[in-house]
């Protein structure tokens, strides 16, 4: 072999024009199979159906532990499961140990609570040319933050994602961190005003004649937006414009040089004027990896909702629900609210592929779990005192919210087929089931003396062993943490005795609540990913209609006020399994076995030939 000659000489061109293979990596939010067969059809999602037959599909995935949102992608996008990530939590232990107290959280959605190396970082590094479409965690560098003193090589993973980042072959955009006003509902005119605090201009709404209210900006009115009054949209999504009773957007620009860009909709105006219902969507402000890359991201696509209204719905703002004797309007018009988030993240998703032509896109969708959050607990079958027509208007509002996924899935099956050699992996991150009571295990903990609150709740750690947290565990308050009085040799003890209370807590019937229990430190914990230096002690499952939280007064079993949709419930309930598919064209549909949440990262990087991230646990299960 000779170098100088091998060098002159071109590439094969079997080499040389083979299409290099492509990934999209795309989650939707509480997707799972299960609640797919409950509330749609082959009829109503088609393109999902069509998934089950010429996908390759897990029979379900094994989801993080806890299964809540940012654990769950964390897991995904990481290859490792929390307590190698460090993502265990929505409110995620705070580190460093000896500073920070059992009940310290910060967000587990922030990039600062990543401790490892997500695949948008790990395939750009390698070369790949990547979009990330509102992964969690990002767009800033992981912060693989020590778990006690300054580390040199958590230091230089940290330094080695921030190079990355900088590099002109990643784009990776992200609103959720950056929330400058929620969506909210206007009816009446005293309430036209209002303001973005110290961010920014504030905005005035005017009624223009019968059927026409301007918004406008205050400092700069020639900045407006016109929104037509149209009635509740309630054909089907499918085949017409997405969202189409909504005004343009009306950009914002906010402290800091920052910007966002709100859509309006009229549902009512009376004909007096007195009262109307305007709805305006959540302000929020994207961010990148790069400043020209949110700045191109916004002059192409104009804003994107993280969310639909269902707050307000769920707060009578939309009109009673079908619960409280509403004609199913209010559904409808939260349903409207939902096509313009499908809309903007549709616009974001094509703009990312056409402008980067990415050999990884990693995307999301925060549908079906905020439909089903909001409309499960009335639709399921087992929930107690739900009227015929709420349940059948909940499993109506489930079949168009399933209706809308199956057309972002066709979108993405359209990208994919748009270029040879890719392959769309379709996940979520974890399931739902309904829930109508919730449990309270530190007023169990309290009952029997190892937890010591005031009047008001607040946790008194000099006399307390262990407790409930906002992240859904039991940590025993060890010394070593900041009022930390539990030693090393009494830290079984504790345990034991938390578990004892635990297991006798029993429900009205005598029924027990508490059903299983998991240990961290174990064998089979550590196989579940729960514990670690973000995480707890002690997690548990508990009976159906039960949620739970870590307030520590008040009875042990409250009922919810309004039934809804819940998880992060342990990764071994099978409600709680998201579906788990491989798409490509020509592919033969087949089924293969239960799989994880960490076995995503090592199958797309194996199918891009690019080493998995650095910290993957999982292995590639898609050959
Ligand atoms: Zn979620």
């Amino acid at each position: 072999m000779v170098f100088g000659a091998l060098a002159a000489t071109p590439l094969r061109p079997a080499f040389a024009q083979a299409p290099p293979r492509r990934a999209i990596l795309i989650s939707f939010d509480g997707f799972s199979e299960q609640r797919v067969r409950e509330y749609a059809d082959s009829l109503s999602a088609p393109v999902i159906w069509s998934m089950f037959h010429d996908g390759v599909c897990a029979e379900s995935v094994r989801p993080a532990f806890p299964s809540v949102t940012p654990v769950g992608h964390a897991s995904i996008y990481t290859g490792a499961y929390g307590n190698v990530n460090g993502v265990s939590a929505s409110s995620n232990g705070a580190l460093p140990l000896q500073t920070t107290t059992i009940l310290d959280y910060i967000d587990g959605f922030s990039a600062r609570s990543l401790r490892a190396e997500p695949i948008w970082i790990a395939a750009a590094r390698q070369g790949k040319s990547v979009f990330g479409h509102f992964p969690t965690q990002a767009p800033q560098p992981p912060g693989y933050e020590p778990v006690t003193v300054p580390s040199p090589a958590l230091d230089s993973a940290r330094a080695r994602a921030v190079a990355t980042l900088a590099r002109p072959n990643i784009a990776v955009v992200n609103m959720y961190n950056d929330l400058v006003a929620p969506a909210r509902v206007v009816r009446s005119p005293a309430e036209m005003s209002w303001a973005f605090g110290d961010e920014g201009d504030s905005l005035r709404a005017r009624v223009r004649d019968d059927s026409t209210v301007v918004v406008e900006l205050a400092r700069d009115p020639r900045r407006a937006v016109i929104v037509h009054l149209a009635p509740t949209d309630t054909t089907t999504p499918r085949g017409r414009a997405l969202a189409r009773f909504f005004s343009d957007p009306l950009r914002v620009d906010l402290a800091r040089g920052r910007r966002t860009f709100v859509y309006f909709r009229l549902f009512e105006l009376s004909h007096d004027r007195s009262r109307l219902l305007l709805y305006v969507s959540e302000a929020r402000v994207i961010q990148a990896n790069r400043p020209e890359v949110a700045a191109a991201y916004d002059d192409a696509v104009h804003g994107v909702p993280g969310n639909g209204g269902g707050r307000p719905m769920e707060r009578g703002e939309l009109g009673p629900r079908v619960q409280q004797g509403g004609d199913g309007s209010a559904e409808y018009r939260y349903m409207e609210t939902v096509e313009l988030v499908m809309r903007q993240f549709m616009r974001g998703t094509e703009w990312g592929w056409r402008t980067y032509h990415p050999e990884l896109a990693t995307d999301y969708f925060p549908y079906p779990d905020e439909a089903l959050h909001t409309f499960l607990g009335y639709a399921d079958p087992g929930t107690p005192n739900v009227s015929n027509a709420a349940r059948a208007n909940a499993a109506r509002m489930l079949k168009r919210a399933y209706t809308m996924i199956d057309m972002r899935l066709e979108q993405m099956r359209r990208l994919a087929s748009s270029e040879p050699n890719t392959r769309l992996f379709v996940t979520g991150e974890h399931g739902m089931r309904p829930a109508w009571l919730t449990f309270k295990p530190n007023v169990v903990l309290r009952t029997a003396g190892i937890l010591r609150a005031d009047s008001a709740g607040k946790v008194d750690l000099a006399h307390t062993q262990a407790a409930a947290t906002r992240g859904g565990w039991i940590s025993v308050n060890r010394v070593g943490r900041k009022g930390g009085i539990v030693s090393a040799d009494s830290v079984d003890a504790v345990l034991a005795r938390v578990e004892r209370v635990l297991r006798a807590a029993r429900d009205s019937s005598g029924k027990p609540i508490v059903t299983a229990i998991f240990r961290a430190g174990t064998p089979a914990g550590d196989s579940l990913g729960i514990g670690g230096p973000t995480g707890g002690d002690l997690y548990i499952g508990v009976a159906p209609g039960y949620y739970w939280g870590p307030v520590a007064t008040g009875p042990m079993v409250d009922p919810l006020a309004f039934p809804h949709g819940e998880h992060g419930f342990p990764s071994t309930d099978f409600d709680m399994h998201p579906l788990g598919c491989m798409l490509e064209a020509g592919g033969i549909g087949k089924r293969i076995g239960e799989i994880r949440s960490i076995d995503f990262a090592p199958s797309v990087a194996e199918w891009l030939r690019i080493s998995p991230p650095a910290d993957a646990r999982g292995r590639a299960v898609w050959r």
